[in-house]
């Protein structure tokens, strides 16, 4: 099939304990609660598919797009779409977890991948934290301290500020605290493993399930911080930051004022748009774009022009 649009796609949203009204109130999408925590904007997972909304393939699930029309995503291989994209709002404080890596989710789980994320800070409070990383030298310690509760001297918080970026490799320790709106870019994974939930109850009472043994498991130890050193490149009306480049995704911010053409040879770009507005120009066609806005440029795409004021993050798979 000749698809030379963008697949714009429609996002699923998820209600969190955690969650609040800034997916509305910022990014104007009609949320389904006052605690929704998640918009999956580009996601194949089982748990909550994004539908195409434009073109030919109106109508079908990410997913599908994938099994039926590998030509769109450069005829890469794998039974699963390998990544997945989202915005949470972290009204109050994210559990503190750690995810498994592709071999001990494949065989501890049956999921397809591990989950190795990252995140760009769209917004967040003054003061705001993150959880990223421990002080543990060894696994004895790592369990003494979970044991004891002796989280002020087990975990790592660090100062947060807007526009920064993290790279989250699978087993690290991590927790998003309140106040934070961060643009999450992942393997398409959703296993997560508890190791603290603050002692919090739902409206019921009940607390949420801990998952201690394998977060033990799989927590790299001691934490390591992985290096952090974007690429800066300029053309036309484009300025490309290259965020992280890793195993499974290469992440980047663009911010483009004026016009930018893409090689006519790329690979199928996940795109995000956190402000702005403009077009995209594809031969025959052009599309608004405005904030908010999820889509794929497929591989097969071979005239596209991007036009406007735009900021948005972008990512390509790795796994080609
Ligand atoms: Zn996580």
């Amino acid at each position: 099939m000749y698809q030379h649009e963008p697949l714009f796609l429609t996002p699923e949203f998820k209600d969190r304990l955690w969650g609040g009204t800034k997916l509305r109130d910022v990014f104007g999408y009609t949320i389904p609660t006052e605690t929704t925590g998640e918009c999956w904007g580009i996601s194949a997972h089982q748990n909550g598919a994004s539908e195409v909304r434009n073109g030919p393939l109106a109508g079908r699930k990410l997913n599908e797009v994938w099994e039926s029309h590998r030509e769109l995503f450069g005829d890469e291989d794998g039974e699963h779409f390998p990544l997945l994209v989202k915005i949470l709002d972290a009204d109050q404080d994210l559990s503190v977890q750690v995810h498994p890596d592709d071999s001990y989710a494949r065989e501890v789980e049956g999921e397809a991948y591990g989950k190795t994320e990252c995140w760009y800070i769209i917004d967040c409070d003054p003061g705001s934290e993150l959880i990223f990383g421990h002080h543990a030298q060894s696994k004895e310690s790592f369990k003494e301290l979970i044991t004891a509760g002796d989280w002020d001297n087990l975990l790592r918080r660090i100062p947060i500020e807007p526009g920064e970026f993290y790279f989250v490799p699978s087993g690290t320790i991590h927790a998003i605290g309140a106040g934070t709106m961060i643009l999450e870019t992942q393997q398409s994974s959703d296993t997560t493993y508890r190791v603290y939930d603050y002692d919090r109850t739902d409206a019921n009472g009940n607390t949420r399930e801990l998952h201690i043994e394998r977060s033990i498991d799989v927590a790299s130890i001691p934490h390591e911080d992985p290096p952090f050193s974007p690429l800066v490149a300029e053309e036309d009306g484009l300025k490309q930051v290259q965020l992280v480049s890793s195993e499974y995704f290469t992440v980047y911010k663009w911010e483009l004022d004026g016009t930018y053409s893409l090689p006519e040879e790329h690979p199928y770009l996940l795109v995000s748009v956190l402000s702005g507005e403009g077009v995209i120009l594809s031969g025959d066609s052009s599309q608004a774009v405005q904030q908010g806005d999820h889509l794929i440029i497929p591989a097969t795409m071979k005239y596209c022009q991007l036009e406007g004021d735009l900021e948005m993050i972008v990512s390509k798979s790795n796994k080609a």
